[in-house]
């Protein structure tokens, strides 16, 4: 191996690494739509995303959240196919 090749690789190999960790990211952050997952404003029956083990609460109790999978704002009212009970 050439010193010219040695340094070419150093260069390639951190850049490389910093791809693999945005990718991977990018993955762990990755969240679905609501009509992937036919998010609705309401309940259905008695369950809503208050009561879901997947809501992230807002502020208060009746402020809109957020969801592990599904992207954009939630309200503790709504619903979801992703639903799971608490
Ligand atoms: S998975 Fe669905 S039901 Fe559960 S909090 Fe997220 S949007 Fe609401």
């Amino acid at each position: 191996m050439t010193r010219k090749e040695a340094l070419g690789g150093l260069v390639v190999l951190p850049a490389l690494a910093a791809a693999l960790v945005a990718g991977t990211t990018a993955i762990a952050e990755a969240k679905g739509t609501k009509a992937q997952f036919k998010y609705q404003n309401k309940p259905n029956g008695k369950q809503q995303c208050s009561g879901c083990t997947l809501f992230i609460p807002g502020k208060t109790a009746t402020a809109a959240g957020a969801c592990k999978v599904v992207a954009g704002e939630i309200s503790p009212h709504g619903w979801c196919t992703a639903f799971g009970a608490k």
